[in-house]
């Protein structure tokens, strides 16, 4: 049986007293590709905030490697490193590539620049992108982009080991990337985790062709409430009428059209 890294129970956020996480119950496992899916506006990247430690929950519990979390990561740190990717890269545009990779490095630690740089480099190289640290965001392609704000979110810091992440968050890392560039990014993702380090991952997406090559486990998220779970080979065989409706693009069905 693997190992539970992540636990949420009872998990409920609102915005405006408007929930959008009602009593959510979500675990985690080690080596877990677990996907979030569900319709636009439903909670999905909430949940991954709430998963990262940088949003709380207004009720429930949330654990990590057993150990009971309370408030943001930054006021008490996880026992595991659990990192994320934006969904817009947050990339500094003033800042070389080499300086957004190492930036809490260069931040936090004395290592020196040539250590550092030579960190970047291996992590440039697991992204595919060897070369590229001298260059500014503005040179590069958006499939680009995406790809240095992986290697950012994978960056160790040898000083601290115990800080290396373990589980990544990925918030919707194929928006608005053509068929080929999301083809790209979906092998990476997969790549990554054969690489070592990052064993786990979460991914937020609607995109069909993420979920099918990155997933192995998926859970529907819909007013609040998981609504399907199931591996990617079970979404052809349900019947659940969300989850047809949500594959087919249906207008008609249990899934109410916003706008
Ligand atoms: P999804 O990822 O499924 O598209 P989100 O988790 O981004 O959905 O958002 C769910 C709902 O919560 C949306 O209606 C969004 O407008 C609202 N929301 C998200 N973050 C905030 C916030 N910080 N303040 C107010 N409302 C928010």
């Amino acid at each position: 049986m693997a190992e539970p890294l992540i636990e949420l129970k009872g998990v409920t956020k609102a915005y405006d007293n408007r929930v959008i996480l009602d009593q959510i119950d979500l675990t985690i496992y080690r080596g877990d590709a677990l996907a979030i899916i569900g319709p636009s506006g439903t909670g999905k990247s909430t949940t991954l905030r709430v998963i990262s430690g940088l949003e709380t929950p207004d009720a429930g519990e949330i654990y990590v490697q057993g150990q009971r979390r309370e408030g943001l990561v930054e006021d008490n740190k996880d026992p595991i490193g659990i990192t994320m990717v934006f969904q817009n890269t947050a990339l500094f545009d003033s800042l070389t590539v080499d300086e957004n990779i190492g930036f809490s490095l260069y931040q936090h630690t004395r290592l020196p620049r040539r250590k550092i740089r030579e960190l970047v480099e291996q992590k440039l190289e697991m992204v595919g992108l060897p070369g590229i640290s001298n260059l500014y965001p503005a040179a590069l392609s958006g499939g680009m982009r995406k790809r240095v704000s992986f290697a950012r979110a994978i960056m160790e810091n040898p000083e601290n080991p115990a800080s290396n992440p373990e589980v990544i968050l990925y918030d919707e890392p194929t928006a608005g990337l053509d068929p080929i560039a999301s083809t790209v990014i979906e092998d990476l993702i997969c790549s990554l985790r054969c690489q070592g380090g990052c064993s786990t991952y979460v991914i937020v997406t609607h995109q069909d062709s993420t979920i099918r090559r990155t997933a192995q486990r998926v859970v529907f998220i819909y007013h609040g409430k998981i609504q399907w779970e199931g591996t990617v080979d079970q979404i052809d065989a349900t019947d659940h009428p969300m989850v047809r409706q949500f594959f087919s693009g249906q207008t008609e069905g249990p899934i109410q059209v916003a706008g």
